[in-house]
Order: structure tokens, then C-alpha cells, then sequence
């Protein structure tokens, strides 16, 4: 099998939208015709990919290898050496004097080094040689200077300087972030973390999957060796370098051989996550009490055989270290708070509908939490513990209907109010280009190098 890994710029300047969505058909097209390689060689031609790489399927997450390609940007003729433009970045040494620092960037152009020894524009600058601070500049083969930025005060701000009409000019510029989109596949093998790790996608992305689909897919519980995934995030790069993870803008899981997707759509209310059609993703209840996290994940499934003899044991544990955060699944109002039996600290909430959920072994309730309190979906009611019967620290769920138990996965019902049909409308529009981005990353992974 094999695993397409595809970053690409989102706004990059010389590709229009239009443009975009054509090329990602071109590839969908190619990539259906068995011509991988010949799509790799037209996406680095047209200059929109930064990185692409073909992995195979690893044994072992450790035993992958990401292939990345950085390229060269090159104006004009890349066989003219001086026509080339490097990204240089040089860190500030102790005593160092701003003429030296140019040396080492490589602008030797005395048009430039005169503007920043002598100009008032850059005279802060000198006063700004705190070492240590990294400094990046576009420098040409030849020496002359393209752009060069230069961290100000804490690094929250920096001074720009950019060559405008033939001339250098100075300007201050918040930090200079640049926002990518990112495109990732996988496949769960062992657990979700261990996917994102040998694929480089950030935590805060994985939680991020795992919330956008907490109300149909409990992450501790329901997830299965071989479910898929397929990811499309924004992604925030600091002079070329990967800085912060954004947000998701489409999702695709395949969990038991179930698809669901989710896409970010803003209206005027608020933002949120779509399915295809345009239905909210939000639900009356939250599928796990526990947010998914790497401590919760790797908690492991601890077996508690003190409910092999509790009779009436009709709910769901979850391990977790004590003092991880419970949450309420569903808006409803604080029924029960207080020890009760086996049960140790319990919360009971009652929910529209005569929904009832039930949280056991609390080690502490929500600060503030009473008998009536008015709780929130999601909203942290208390914490982990192992009161009562146990022999170690988990969360003992229930969900009852009519004061029967039944299973929570049975009932799914949408909360939000649904998008009007000129929002759908909007939705159908800007969604279009991150459903294509899903089925290039759906048929991308197939058998072709094996
Ligand atoms: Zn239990």
C-alpha cells in the first residue's frame, strides 16, 4: 500500500482558486490512471507543493520514512547563478556589530549594506542585536538582498525590509506567519496516536478529529485496527518552519467500515462542522464522558473485576489516571450529587426527553455543583477517582432512558439548527474544493508500487 503525503500552499499568490480546483482534478484523474509519478513531477512543476512524498506502509509506525523534498525557489533562469535567491537565517552572536551580521547572511551588495548601516529607517536595528535572535533574509546569488526580517522587542513584532520600486523600504510587520493547508492519510493500526505520530500530525489535530466526531464516535471505545482517516488542516509556518497547528477544515473517518466526513463551515453564528449535506455533526449527547487526550488514550483498557460480581454492573468504564476531567455528555440539570454506595461520589443528571446519565467512582465533584445546577454538553463536572467499588481509578458511565439502561450508541439525535438553504447553498460552495481534497486523499492510497 501506499500512502500519499501531500502538503501544498493554500494562498500562494500565483495559483488562482480556479486553477487549484483544475489541478486537483488533473490529479484525481492521473492518480485513477496509475500515473503517480507523472502527477508528482506536474504538481513540482506548477510550483504548488512544497513537500511530497510517497512512503510505503510501514511495518512498524518507528519504520517509517518520510521522504520530504524542499524546493529551490528560482526566479528567472534557474542556469543563471545569479539570478537564484537563497533563504538564509543566521542567529545574533554576543557583541556582534550589524555589518558583520550582513557578511553572514551573505549581502554583500553595498546599495544594501549602506541602506542598513546608515538609513534611519534601520537604525533601531542596532540597538536590536540581542544574541541569539535568528534573522532571516532572501539573499540573491549575488549578494544583493531581496528581503530580510529581523525580530523586534520580544519577537511579537519584527521590522520588514523588501525591496519596493527598485529601492529598500523598512516596514514593521506583526511576526510573519504563513498559513498552509495540509493534506494526510492514514491508517490506524495500533491507536490513533500512533498513526498521527508516524505521519507528523500534531495532537492538538488528532484531539481535534476526535471532538469533531465526539458525538458518533467514542475514541477510547469504537475505534478499530484498520479504520482510516483522511485529513485536510490549516497549519501555520514561521519563516518555512511548521510553528502552530491550526484548525481542521475537512475530515474523513472510516470507522468499522462506517464513513462519516465533516467540514468547517462559518455562518453568521457561528462556526462549526458540517456532514456533506450540510447537517450539523453536534448531537444531544457527547458518545464518551472523557475527553480524548494522549493520557486517556494511553491509559489502557485496565480490566476492573470488582464488576464481575456487581450484578446489576450495567454501563461503560473508562480507565483514566485520577483527576482527569468528566464531562457532562449532554445539556440537563444536576439530579443526584453525593456518595451512594458502590458508586462512591456519583453524579445522576436528568436530560430532555427523560434521558438520564450517571458518573461513578469521582474522586471530586466541579467546584460550585449542586442539587438543581444547570450543566452544559461538555462542560467538566467533576474528576476520575476510584470511590466506592474499585480497584483502581476509572469512570463508571450510564445512560438510561425512562430509568431503563440502554446503550448509548443507540441513540443519535441532531441538536442544531439546521443551515437555511442560502447557507447551504454557501456551505455546497466552499466545501466543494475540501470534498475533492478528501476523494484525491481516499483514492490516492492504492496498490501501485507493490
Ligand atoms: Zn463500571
Amino acid at each position: 500500500m501506499v500512502h500519499i503525503l501531500l502538503e501544498y500552499e493554500t494562498f500562494t499568490p500565483f495559483i488562482s482558486k480556479l486553477m487549484k480546483r483544475d489541478i486537483i482534478n488533473h490529479l484525481l484523474s492521473e492518480v485513477s490512471h496509475r500515473m503517480l509519478a507523472v502527477v508528482g513531477v506536474l504538481v513540482l512543476a506548477l510550483g504548488m507543493v512544497t513537500a511530497l512524498a510517497f512512503t510505503p506502509a510501514p511495518v512498524s509506525p518507528e519504520d517509517r520514512v518520510e521522504v520530504v523534498e524542499t524546493l529551490k525557489l528560482t526566479l528567472g533562469n534557474p542556469l543563471d547563478q545569479g539570478d537564484e535567491i537563497y533563504a538564509r537565517e543566521e542567529r545574533i552572536v554576543r557583541g556582534e556589530r550589524l555589518d558583520q551580521l550582513l557578511s553572514r547572511l551573505g549581502i554583500t551588495d553595498n546599495d544594501a549594506r549602506a541602506y542598513f548601516l546608515r538609513s534611519p529607517e534601520t537604525a533601531v536595528l542596532h540597538r536590536q542585536l540581542v544574541p541569539g535572535r535568528v534573522v532571516n533574509a532572501r539573499v540573491g546569488g549575488d549578494g544583493s538582498l531581496f528581503s530580510l526580517y529581523f525580530p523586534l522587542n520580544g519577537g511579537e513584532n519584527g521590522l520588514i525590509i523588501e525591496e519596493e520600486d527598485g529601492r529598500l523600504k523598512a516596514r514593521e510587520t506583526a511576526r510573519q506567519y504563513e498559513t498552509r493547508q495540509i493534506m494526510k492519510s492514514g491508517e490506524i493500526r495500533y491507536s490513533l496516536f500512533g498513526a498521527t505520530d508516524s505521519l507528523g500530525i500534531p495532537d492538538s489535530i488528532a484531539v481535534q478529529m476526535a471532538e469533531i466526531f465526539s458525538g458518533d464516535i467514542d475514541f477510547h471505545r469504537d475505534l478499530r485496527k484498520g479504520d482510516r482517516f483522511s485529513l485536510v488542516y490549516e497549519m501555520r509556518f514561521l519563516h518555512g518552519k511548521p510553528a502552530s497547528a491550526g484548525r481542521i477544515l475537512a475530515v474523513e473517518f472510516i470507522n468499522a467500515g462506517r464513513t462519516y466526513q465533516a467540514f468547517y463551515f462559518a455562518r453568521e453564528d457561528g462556526a462549526s462542522y458540517y456532514n456533506g449535506e450540510g447537517d450539523s455533526l453536534r448531537k444531544a449527547f457527547l458518545r464518551s464522558p472523557l475527553a480524548f487526550s494522549r493520557v486517556t488514550s494511553n491509559f489502557g483498557r485496565r480490566f476492573h473485576p470488582i464488576h464481575k460480581t456487581w450484578r446489576e454492573h450495567k454501563g461503560i468504564d473508562y480507565g483514566a489516571p485520577t483527576g482527569t476531567p468528566i464531562r457532562a455528555t449532554g445539556d440537563g440539570i444536576v439530579q443526584f450529587i453525593g456518595v451512594r454506595g458502590g458508586y462512591g461520589n456519583l453524579i445522576v443528571l436528568s436530560h430532555r426527553g427523560q434521558y438520564q446519565t450517571a458518573y461513578a467512582h469521582m474522586s471530586r465533584f466541579a467546584n460550585s455543583l449542586k442539587k438543581g445546577s444547570r450543566v452544559t454538553q461538555g462542560e467538566t463536572i467533576g474528576y476520575v477517582g476510584s470511590t466506592g467499588w474499585t480497584t483502581g481509578p476509572h469512570l463508571h458511565y450510564e445512560f438510561r432512558v425512562r430509568g431503563q439502561h440502554v446503550n448509548p450508541l443507540s441513540i443519535a439525535l441532531p441538536t442544531s439548527i439546521p443551515l437555511t438553504s442560502a447557507q447551504k447553498a454557501n456551505f455546497q460552495r466552499e466545501s466543494a474544493d475540501l470534498k475533492t481534497m478528501l476523494a484525491l486523499l481516499k483514492n490516492a492510497p492504492v496498490a501501485h508500487f507493490e
